[in-house]
């Protein structure tokens, strides 16, 4: 907000936001008990009182947006709503304070659910095994490339390619970069799925494994994934599966029967956890069974009733996180899980899918739509017309919606589609919410025919304006 001072500037010096008490034991010297050097003077922290502070973090927090605060269809990111009884289930006290060295016997409890929600994600994903270790979706990617390239160089085998349809996340090229492979990009058909003929054209000796989201980054389902999996398995190659659109499929189908050998989760995506702005994440990955022996170590077991961790993987790729993963938002999921069962899960995803059905129907004719007929979790539209007629860009009805009270949609992704705007309404919005998001796009539509100049200025509501975002991810000032 203008005009709201910094913390710094607030801080007054002598100022007290807190008093201890008369401790009853006698003053200590910290310097001459500890040494100078564990002082430290330097430190300009401010001096306020509890008001300040109350007030500092309340402006703070106005200044954000959340999925508490209001619609946030942005795709590919499934910013659903996530119950807060989750939360208050991580935080029971025999969890949080909980030592990751704990000795075994005494965190049965945790490991018992740890190896529970393995046993879910893999019955979920139809997978035979997963590890909970991975920190975020792009980092289980890492774990299952790491995964695919040592079973590959177990089998004396030279492959060094791997294969991303246009339509993928960045992160995909980037995980498969990262491990050394060389990165083929196959191109999608005009219906917007995996030309199956330039896949089998793309695949030789040389392919380590094909990458692939299914129901894909244009929220369409892959229909010949069947076909798709042979045509890499006949040539000795593996199917990776990015989980980041189960959503779309979670208790209807599973990748694991689509033909995929590996696939990573994103639990802050699917099964609620609050994400965005960087905040802790998880993407377990899952495999077939050949795969078992290649896991991070430690994977958590159970013999005769009894938990453990299991370090005796002989092939493990070694561990890729501290401890045993994130595991505040494992224990979110497992309550997740376990609250909505196998129906639930299955509900929330056809609502998800129903969802983003109705809204596409209520939009689509502002818009251009690449692809038409029905849409998975998400759907992705062109304004490229907006472009055309009125001089608006995608970023300039996103920049509007804000004013509106909306987190804007995902924009220019996937590549593939000019002036993209990719939404995903999510199964926890209702109706109501829906019609209203329509109707601020039409509003915002009818803005833009009559009065584009407001749409080139927007935000006009928000503490800021336009920002330079290059200038903001190149520049940064984190320190006052
Ligand atoms: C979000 C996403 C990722 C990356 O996941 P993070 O948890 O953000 O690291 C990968 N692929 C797709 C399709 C995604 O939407």
């Amino acid at each position: 907000m203008k005009g709201t001072p910094l913390i710094f500037e607030r801080s007054c010096p002598g100022r007290e936001g807190f008093r201890l008490g008369d401790p009853g034991v006698p003053e200590v010297d910290l310097g001459a008990t500890l040494g100078r050097d564990f002082l430290r003077s330097e430190l300009d922290l401010p001096e306020v009182s509890e008001v300040d502070v109350v007030r500092h973090y309340t402006a703070l927090a106005r200044m954000n947006f959340g999925v508490d605060d209001g619609f946030y269809p942005l795709g590919s990111c499934t910013m659903k709503y996530n119950p807060k009884i989750n939360e208050e289930v991580a935080a029971l006290p025999g969890f949080a304070n909980l030592h990751p060295y704990v000795p075994e016997e005494l965190a049965q409890g945790i490991l018992k659910l740890l190896y529970e929600l393995q046993a879910y994600l893999a019955e979920i994903t139809g997978m035979d095994f997963v590890t909970l270790q991975p920190a975020a979706g792009a980092h289980g990617e890492l774990t299952g490339m790491l995964i695919i390239k040592k079973y590959l160089e177990d089998r004396g085998e030279k492959r060094t390619r791997v294969i991303v349809p246009d339509s993928a996340h960045g992160t995909n090229p980037a995980t498969a970069k990262e491990c050394g492979f060389e990165v083929v990009e196959v191109k999608s058909n005009p219906d917007g799925l995996v030309d199956v003929e330039k896949l089998k054209e793309a695949v030789d000796e040389k392919t380590a494994a094909l990458m692939l989201t299914n129901p894909n980054t244009l929220g369409l389902f892959e229909r010949r994934i069947r076909e798709i999996a042979a045509v890499l398995h006949e040539r000795g190659a593996l199917l990776y599966y990015d989980g980041a659109n189960l959503n779309a499929i979670m208790g209807r189908s599973r990748p694991g029967d689509m033909g995929f050998d590996v696939v990573h989760l994103n639990l802050h995506k699917t099964f609620s956890t609050p994400h965005g702005s960087g905040g802790p994440g998880s993407g377990p990955v899952g495999v077939k069974a050949f795969l078992r022996d290649y896991l991070p170590v430690p994977v958590v077991d159970e013999k005769d009733g009894r938990y453990f961790l299991n370090y005796r993987l002989p092939r493990s790729i070694g561990r890729v996180r501290a401890f045993y993963g994130n595991v505040g938002v494992a224990i979110k999921a497992y309550a997740y899980i376990r609250a909505l069962g196998a129906k639930g899960l299955r509900e929330a995803s056809e609502m998800a899918v129903l969802n983003a059905n109705y809204l596409k129907k209520l939009v689509e004719d502002l818009f251009v739509v690449p692809y038409r007929g029905p849409c998975m979790h998400e759907f992705v539209v062109s304004a490229k017309n907006w472009k055309q007629n009125y001089g608006v860009r995608a970023a300039d009805i996103a920049k509007r919606l804000l004013d509106y009270g909306y987190h804007p949609p995902t924009m220019y992704f996937p590549l593939i589609v000019e002036e993209a705007l990719m939404i995903e309404p999510t199964e926890t919005e209702s109706k109501e919410t829906l019609d209203a998001f329509a109707q601020a796009l039409l509003d915002i539509h009818e803005e833009a025919r009559t009065r584009p100049e407001l749409l080139k200025e927007a935000p006009l509501s928000l503490p800021v304006r336009r920002l330079d975002e290059v200038k903001a991810a190149r520049d940064m000032k984190l320190k006052w």
